[in-house]
């Protein structure tokens, strides 16, 4: 054993556990159930889009087929969001193309099924082995997945058995019969790092695979995905509203691009440290690899899963300061009433102040839509603002911070117009975000931290 990072214990910013080891597929299956509980939401399934074509007049049409009748159908969109994966017709529409980032290895991916305990420590295996990197880890109550660097001349086809793959899963599974592992998956994936080199042709935009695709080594290719779609969608419900401009949608590139680099950079970082270097580079990460929780804050920084701030943009104001909070997440703190932010803020612009407003700014701020949460000392938000060096913060409907600072006057004043709240009182339920209209908030001025909420 190198070296053991343990995340178990306290929560993450987040405030859930720091990783979260899950099927894919499950939260699949979940969002899907979800979208069919939406009155605004048609699900179209067994379908493929041909063709998107933009008209010059704001208008986008998507071209497909459906797989049962074969029938060819066509639907006028205002916007589409492209989020059809590494091979995406979107992408190939609005004639962007990929930057390879040099990355490139082929992985053998295992997925099994089995009631028999197999008793490993309950983190990510990373299996430095020279001859051959691999990858371990609990993906549920009775599932387990394993990825393996395949060898020259192999195959998925090499490994279609337990039995075959035993060579390989053997450490993890000794003494447990064949028959109480099921085979669910085996599959041959080739690991790249790739940025589409544009995001959007005005009225299209790509998301998630079809704009970056990275290793898998640091667990953040979903993650990206889920990023870019919370980053996008607040802003083109507030244009459709008619509270935003029609150019903030210039910052979903401006902002998502070089985040979704970074990751990958750092993907291939760990990539290349983890698989590569020979017998070399494995003296190397004996020597190192046991030694790295004395580098001081690493150990911190490899847990707590802070990615980079997003760049400066309309929405995200940063100044010089490296301490600044712009552009990254606002804290998901517990509330001292016992809910979190997220519980009580979701959907809109919140002004995270720790000190109090005036009527006349309380005033405008409930005008533009925007809540108030005011903070007391002792509290997380509070201590978090002073760390940031800051009295206030505007947070957006994604918890970036859009800017930060000590003169709350004109915090107030740079506040946008946003008056587009879930359904309901902004109180969904977790998970659900809710179709949007157009509305002012119902309670505003509130002071959420610490008192009784104000209903109306
Ligand atoms: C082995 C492996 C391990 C991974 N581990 C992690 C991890 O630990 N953490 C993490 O965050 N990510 C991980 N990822 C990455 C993650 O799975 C992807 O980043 C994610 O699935 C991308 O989601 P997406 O919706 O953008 O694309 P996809 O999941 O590819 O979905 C695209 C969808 O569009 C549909 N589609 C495509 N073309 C068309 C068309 N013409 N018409 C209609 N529909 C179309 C497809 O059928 C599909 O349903 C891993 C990936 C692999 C391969």
């Amino acid at each position: 054993m190198f070296a053991v990072f343990d995340r178990a214990g306290e929560n993450g910013r987040h405030g859930h556990p720091r990783a979260n080891m899950f099927d894919q597929p499950e939260l699949e299956h979940l969002m899907r159930t979800n979208l069919k509980d939406q009155s605004t939401v048609t699900l179209r399934g067994n379908v493929e889009v041909t063709d998107v074509a933009q008209d010059g007049h704001g208008r986008v049409r998507v071209d497909f087929t459906d797989r049962l009748t074969g029938e060819h159908e066509s639907v006028l969109a205002t916007y589409v969001l492209g989020c059809d994966g590494a091979n995406s017709v979107v992408r190939t529409a609005i004639g962007a193309t990929m930057e390879d980032l040099q990355f490139e290895q082929r992985w053998l991916v295992i997925d099994v099924a089995s009631k028999v305990e197999l008793d490993q420590w309950e983190g990510v295996h990373q299996v430095c082995d020279p001859d051959r990197a691999a990858t371990y880890m609990r993906i549920g109550d009775t599932r387990y997945r394993w990825e393996f660097r395949l060898l020259e001349g192999e195959t998925a086809a090499d490994f279609e058995s337990i039995e075959a793959l035993q060579p390989l899963i053997g450490p993890w599974v000794e003494g447990i019969p064949c028959d109480q592992l099921e085979l669910v998956r085996v599959a041959e994936y080739t690991f790249r790092a790739q940025l589409a080199d544009r995001w959007r042709d005005r009225n299209v935009f790509l998301l998630g695979d079809a704009a970056h695709l990275t290793p898998p080594f640091v667990g953040q290719g979903l993650c990206a995905g889920v990023r870019d779609s919370m980053n996008l969608s607040w802003k083109l419900a507030g244009v459709l509203c008619g509270d935003l401009p029609e150019s903030v949608l210039d910052t979903y590139e401006e902002e998502r691009r070089p985040h979704a680099r970074a990751l990958i950079r750092l993907a291939k970082l760990i990539g290349v440290s983890m698989t590569q270097g020979g017998r070399a580079g494995d003296l190397l990460r004996r020597l190192l690899a046991p030694r790295l929780h004395w580098v001081p804050g690493l150990r911190d920084r490899l847990l707590d899963g802070e990615t980079p701030p997003l760049s400066r943009s309309a929405l995200v104001m940063r100044p010089g300061r490296r301490r600044s909070l712009a552009g990254k997440l606002c804290p998901n703190a517990l509330l001292t009433d016992g809910s979190r932010y997220d519980d009580v803020t979701r959907g809109g612009f919140v002004f995270v102040t720790d000190v109090p407003l005036s009527p006349q700014q309380r005033a405008l701020l409930a005008d533009r839509g925007t809540k108030v949460l005011e903070v007391r000392p002792g509290s997380r938000l509070y201590d978090w603002l002073s760390e940031g060096r800051a009295t206030a913060a505007l947070v957006r409907p994604d918890f970036t911070v859009m800017r930060a600072g000590r003169d709350v006057a004109a915090l107030c004043e740079a506040m946008p117009r946003f008056r587009v709240a879930p359904e309901g009182d902004g109180r969904q339920v977790s998970g659900s975000y809710g179709p949007a209209r157009c509305s002012p908030w119902r309670d505003v001025g509130e002071e959420l931290d610490g008192r009784p909420q104000r209903r109306h």
